[in-house]
């Protein structure tokens, strides 16, 4: 299953032989579907969508992510309310403050920056957040609606990001042979249950995965979670098959995913760089669970 290349609004553009799927340019036209929802909501039903962005420390790598996250809220029209704690925040303190931000009607979606300083346990932190307003979608009960297949589940932003680049490359899923390197809870697994419920024939591949390579070759999607630099190489790619990377990997050469761009390119029907693929889009993602977790708050308003 080649990507159509022809599809009307494909944002791809063709370096070698792959088409590139842009996910600054998929990005971009999420975060104007979202804009659009948002005037649509406030209109309508009087909803103002808000996220509070809670941040415990002064990790700078942390404090640069909820600074781009909140310039996505304003540039969309989400209110933001940021939460600023120090490092050395007691875990009852934090427990009271998402306590407080769960009854708030003006917090529609609560967003826990990630990693919290050593002493917070996270699963746990992450587990007293209200379900329908985790819009990081990690809470169990999600994770759980998720593998049952439900649809009112709140998907993490960067399997529902992949999604989109898929859709947005053409790519047909219902039937494809689809492979996902990764098997963590924030990516490979909820990934895994979004490419079944397309009706994708769904391989899971790990770190104990033998002949990984093997694998990848039989799949016409390819989605790379591992965070190995260039895991996936040529000689594991079918002709025409679609390639999306997640892996940000930080390397002396710079910023490199779990593909081989170059050498892939010149095999794959469509593949996703990094930077400039995943990576925009899970922020677009955040935005549109924002405003699904406040459209659910007005009922006549709800989305499919
Ligand atoms: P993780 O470390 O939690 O999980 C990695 C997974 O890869 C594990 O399940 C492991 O079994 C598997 N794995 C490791 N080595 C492997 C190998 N040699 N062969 C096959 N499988 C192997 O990582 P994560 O949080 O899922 O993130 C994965 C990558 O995606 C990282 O590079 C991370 O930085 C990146 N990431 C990017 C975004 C984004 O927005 N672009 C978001 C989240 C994660």
């Amino acid at each position: 299953m080649a990507a159509d290349r022809s599809a009307p609004g494909a944002p791809a553009t063709a370096t070698g032989t792959a088409a590139v799927i842009d996910g600054r340019a998929v990005g971009a036209r999420v975060r104007e579907r979202v804009r659009a929802g948002v005037a649509a909501l406030r209109a309508g039903h009087g909803v103002e969508p808000g996220l509070a962005t809670i941040l415990v420390g002064e990790d700078p790598a942390s404090e640069l992510y909820v600074r781009r996250k909140r310039e996505a809220c304003a540039e969309a029209g989400i209110t933001s309310f940021h939460e600023p704690l120090d490092a050395a925040t007691p875990a009852s303190e934090l427990a009271a403050l998402i306590d407080r931000l769960n009854t708030d009607p003006a917090v529609h979606g609560i967003l826990l920056q990630l990693p919290l300083p050593d002493g917070l346990a996270p699963g746990a932190i992450t587990a007293r957040i209200a379900p329908a307003k985790d819009v990081d979608g990690l809470h169990p009960v999600n994770a759980g609606l998720l593998a049952h297949g439900s649809p009112d589940a709140v998907v993490p932003c960067t399997p529902a990001g992949v999604m989109e680049l898929l859709r947005s490359a053409g790519a047909e899923l219902a039937g494809a042979r689809a492979v996902v390197i990764g098997r963590s809870t924030l990516v490979g697994r909820p990934l895994a249950s979004l490419l079944l419920g397309a009706d994708a024939t769904v391989t899971h591949c790990h770190s104990r995965t033998r002949d990984l390579a093997a694998v990848c070759g039989e799949a016409e999607v390819i989605v790379a979670a591992a965070g190995v630099p260039r895991l996936v190489t040529a000689d594991m790619v079918a002709e025409g098959a679609i390639v999306i990377d997640v892996g940000t990997n930080r390397t002396d050469e710079g910023l490199v995913g779990d593909v081989d761009f170059e050498a892939v390119s010149r095999v794959a029907g469509a593949i996703s760089p990094v930077p400039g693929g995943v990576g925009p889009m899970t922020i677009a993602m955040l935005l549109d669970n924002t405003l699904r977790a406040a459209r659910r708050t007005a009922p006549s308003a709800a989305a499919p």
